[in-house]
């Protein structure tokens, strides 16, 4: 069994009395040591996605209705809320968008780190701050024993964001969701933190689960990759297989929106139109209004996952070949 199993999960959010589904029968499946690529556009469901794994869709309105997530063996969707505290921070850690937002402003870095580690491991506050000491260190953190220091606006945006991987590593999670972990920091940086995760992952096994909308970072950092779109998985490889055959009109769209910078392009290429919001009501292909290859049947036929190689599921009538 794999180390996280998502299979068929639903998540519908509570508006006006009903239930708007916003992520529709999702499946994949990550091993230990493995880096998966979550990508779509924003409104494609890829990070409720990953907040269903980690249990935070709690007390909100969105709600997970249908599916099973497994984590190590187990099913965390009627998971009690104890039981989840326990493995969220220790077995699962996440590593967020902007890591001002979620490092708590008014506490030093280090005691934010020693707090993580004292709640999941039997440790004096003397021993969990030079632990937090080697994670800075570990993350590259220039002057760890002053840096431990510092509070959150004393760093720069790459270092606050080491400052979230040391506190998402602070356990040695076995599985580590990181949600478009660069798309705040500019390019140099972004590498450095791309590289630090993929050493990082060497040096402990963890599972990666990567969310973004760049699939140029994917390319560079993932084993396998699922394509979003309006809350399915529209395209599902392995990395090198998926950027070899890629099948998917949106897939080739998302592709053909990155600038190359070895050739002068006069316009680049977009995706037509915008991702449907919730309550829009489409029969057919979610992405027919905006497909380049839609013909009649997409109006009216939902596709099935299509295998156009071993293990490449396409979401569309023509993938492979006519249907
Ligand atoms: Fe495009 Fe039709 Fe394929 Fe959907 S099923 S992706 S609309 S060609």
């Amino acid at each position: 069994m794999a180390l996280l199993d998502v299979t068929d999960l639903e998540i519908a959010v509570a508006a006006g009395g009903k239930l708007l589904p916003v992520v529709r029968g999702v499946s994949f499946a990550i091993e230990e040591n493995e880096t998966l690529g979550i990508v779509g556009e924003s409104g494609c469901g890829k990070s409720l996605t990953s907040l269903a794994i980690m249990g935070l869709l709690e007390g909100s309105q969105v709600r997970i209705t249908g599916g099973s997530i497994q984590f190590d063996g187990r099913e965390l969707t009627t998971l009690s809320a104890e039981d989840r505290r326990a493995i969220m921070g220790d077995q699962m850690a996440m590593i967020f968008q902007e890591p001002m937002t979620s490092l708590n402003p008014v506490y030093r870095i280090g005691d934010q780190i020693v707090e993580t580690l004292r709640q999941h491991r039997d440790m004096t506050k003397g021993q969990a701050r030079d632990r937090a000491i080697e994670l800075l260190d570990l993350v590259r953190i220039p002057e760890p024993t002053r840096r431990v220091d510092s509070f959150p606006h004393q760093m720069s945006g790459g270092q606050r964001q080491r400052v979230m991987i040391a506190m998402a590593l602070a356990c040695d999670p076995k599985l580590l969701i990181a949600d478009e972990p660069t798309t705040a920091l500019d390019v140099t940086v972004q590498k450095e933190v791309l590289d630090l995760m993929a050493d990082l992952q060497t040096r402990t096994g963890t599972a990666i689960v990567l969310i973004s909308h760049d699939l140029g970072v994917i390319a560079e950092t993932c084993d396998k990759v699922a394509v979003m779109y309006r809350g399915k998985i529209a395209e599902a490889a392995t990395t090198r297989e998926l950027f070899s055959n890629m099948s998917h009109p949106y897939t080739r769209g998302l592709l053909n929106s990155i600038p190359v910078v070895d050739h002068d392009v006069e316009w680049l290429e977009a995706i037509p139109g915008r991702v449907p919001t919730i309550d829009e009501v489409l029969p057919g292909c979610a992405f027919h209004p905006r497909c380049p290859l839609a013909e009649d049947r997409c109006n009216a036929e939902d596709p099935a996952p299509r295998d156009v190689a071993n293990g490449h599921a396409v979401r569309c009538h023509f993938a492979g070949g006519a249907a």
